[in-house]
């Protein structure tokens, strides 16, 4: 007759077998906001096609966002992947989330034109991302 008690009754076991790391739960959020922005960025020039205002609003509220993303993921991502480093001391992993809230700042920032903004964004969220889903599978060194 309640579903919803029944289901977790079958789910929290198994998800508490996880041991989970606290370093993990900021990953996740890490991975979840650049999923955000790779989608947010992505859907620009889908949003163009369907009409020009959709596209318009987007593009209008891209830098904005942008700065919001990365003020949220900077502290979240150098928590985690410092904390993710002194486990698995995988320098590429580090530097690869380092590089893309670089390329996130580059970008966002306009230093080579609101043209390059997107372009950049996307390739920095998207080493942030794989970055953050090494930190989480914690590999060692096999580079
Ligand atoms: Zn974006």
């Amino acid at each position: 007759m309640r579903p919803f008690a029944k289901r977790n009754a079958m789910t929290a076991p198994e998800s508490s077998t996880l041991q989970e790391e606290p370093g993990q739960r900021l990953d996740r959020a890490a991975v979840f906001l650049s999923s955000l922005c790779l989608l947010h960025c992505l859907a620009i020039p889908f949003a163009l096609l369907l009409g020009p205002l959709s596209g318009q609003w987007l593009v209008d509220t891209e830098t904005p966002v942008h700065w919001l993303l990365l003020a949220i993921a900077l502290p979240i991502s150098m928590i985690a992947l410092w904390r993710g480093f002194r486990r698995h001391r995988s320098a590429l992993t580090m530097s690869l989330g380092v590089s893309g809230l670089l390329f996130m700042f580059i970008g966002v920032s306009h230093v080579f034109g609101e043209s390059w903004e997107i372009a950049l964004t996307v390739i920095g969220v998207t080493g942030l991302l794989v970055a953050h889903v090494r930190n989480m599978l914690g590999q060692h060194r096999h580079d």
